[in-house]
């Protein structure tokens, strides 16, 4: 008999079956339910990963105190030959976007108050926490996993493959009409990456990206925005406010270029932003006013490119949704449901120019049209299947952190910060910004008490 007690589906699944049916195939935990065996890597994943790591702990328990020693910490998790190719070099840039991190959400962050809510783990209730201490019967919410119950259900042989499904309770057939199969319920899950509530008491979803460049064409459309919106409600039992994307870019944050007599340069490709060199202007020269003009006019070109949102390392965008929209969005859920499990589904390739980095099962693809059984095993030699039961992410890593205090067990402690640290201007950029905190380059909270 199979133990399957329940099927999930993600909002990336949702994602792979409209990308390309076969990938779906193979990866979906409804289908074949294939996984790398041992560490992610794929350098991007595994870097997103760690970000996340940082971000949860940082925004979280803060059990490292700095979200560059708890990204240290997640290096050192993963035994050195098991670490992806580029590894090193991010975990340099890490540390960087760290750095200006730190800065720009203090600067954003005071303009909206943001603070992670608290959450009661056993009722999903959410507290502000604003008015609330945080005791050990709360935590913070973050790597908030939630897991909802459509309304689908599918028959499931003893080697746990799908036979029928049903969409409404009263069709599902009674025992003696199953011959040997079993009634497995189908679930949404996913994660939110850290719930916030602002200075009006309101709740946010807060997600962060790691990404080449911002993009916020998408936000509108997005999936993954439009299933969080509608899982909140239905998980915490409140309406959220909205949602937060907070992007970050993988670049590293530089100084304001210097040229070689010491003046301060107006090259317009430098990778740094507009309160770095408004405060370096402001060392030279005391004023912004008394600098000269040419610098003048290259620190408001750096303001038109930069937003009220952020710049082109970091930026934050607040979406919402419409009652409407979040009912179209449980349609679309159970829509692409019903497609996943008609029974005649076949699941032909799409390929694309995406297929070189996106699919992992890239080798599989190609030795299936080529009927090769010899590579088709050696490709599967390197998969295995999740757990079926899983409710969640399963981070084997997460063992492997030096938390303080497993290192306090061993007479050991984290090592400090200039230690840690791969790039000396991680720090000068942080210390150095630190004396144009207060200005928020304009940015103002758009969702102010009066609205609605
Ligand atoms: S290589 Fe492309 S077409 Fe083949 S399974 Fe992967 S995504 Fe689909």
């Amino acid at each position: 008999m199979n133990n399957i007690s329940h099927f999930t589906i993600r909002t990336s699944d949702r994602r792979t079956f409209r990308r390309c049916l076969r990938k779906w195939d193979f990866q979906s935990s409804l289908r074949g339910n294939w996984q790398h065996i041992g560490t992610e890597q794929n350098i991007n994943f595994w870097f997103g990963s760690a970000i996340h790591f940082s971000m949860e702990d940082y925004h979280g328990e803060n059990k490292f105190g700095d979200p560059r020693k708890a990204f240290w910490a997640y290096y050192q998790a993963f035994p050195a030959d098991e670490l992806p190719m580029g590894a090193e070099a991010h975990y340099e840039l890490g540390m960087a976007m760290l750095s200006y991190y730190l800065t720009w959400y203090k600067r954003h962050n005071d303009v909206t108050g943001f603070e992670t809510a608290l959450v009661d783990p056993e009722t999903h209730q959410l507290f502000d926490p604003h008015k609330v201490k945080k005791t050990d019967n709360l935590e913070y919410a973050v790597e908030q996993s939630f897991i909802l119950p459509l309304k689908a259900w599918v028959a499931v042989d003893n080697n746990g493959h799908i036979h029928d499904a049903y969409f409404s309770e009263e069709d599902i057939p009674d025992n003696d009409k199953l011959f040997n199969m079993s009634i497995v319920p189908i679930y949404y899950h996913g994660t939110m990456d850290r719930i916030v509530c602002d200075k009006y008491g309101r709740y946010w979803i807060l997600d962060y990206k790691t990404a080449k460049g911002a993009d916020t064409n998408k936000l509108d459309t997005d999936d993954q925005i439009s299933a969080y919106l509608w899982a909140f409600e239905k998980w915490f039992g409140i309406q959220p406010y909205g949602f937060i994307y907070l992007q970050l870019t993988k670049e590293a944050v530089q100084e304001p270029k210097r040229l070689k007599n010491g003046e301060l340069s107006v090259d317009k490709k430098q990778k740094t932003t507009y309160s770095l060199l408004k405060q370096e202007i402001i060392n030279d020269y005391g004023t912004v006013n008394a600098a000269p003009d040419k610098l003048i006019q290259f620190l408001n070109h750096m303001a038109s490119i930069e937003s009220p949102e952020g710049d082109r390392f970091i930026r934050w965008d607040f979406v919402k949704r419409t009652p409407e929209q979040i009912v179209s969005t449980e349609e679309h859920i159970m829509g692409e449901l019903h497609h996943m499990l008609w029974d005649d589904l076949y699941c032909y390739p799409t390929p694309t120019r995406d297929c070189i980095w996106d699919c992992p099962c890239r080798d599989l693809c190609l030795a299936l049209d080529r009927k090769d059984e010899a590579a088709i095993n050696e490709f599967m030699q390197n998969f295995e299947q999740r757990p079926r039961d899983e409710d969640g992410n399963l981070d084997p890593w997460r063992e492997n952190i030096p938390w303080p205090e497993k290192l306090a067990a061993e007479g050991k402690t984290v090592p400090e910060l200039d230690e840690i640290l791969a790039l000396d201007e991680c720090m000068k950029i942080e210390l150095e910004s630190r004396a144009s905190q207060d200005d928020t380059d304009g940015f103002k909270f758009m969702y102010g008490d009066e609205e609605e």
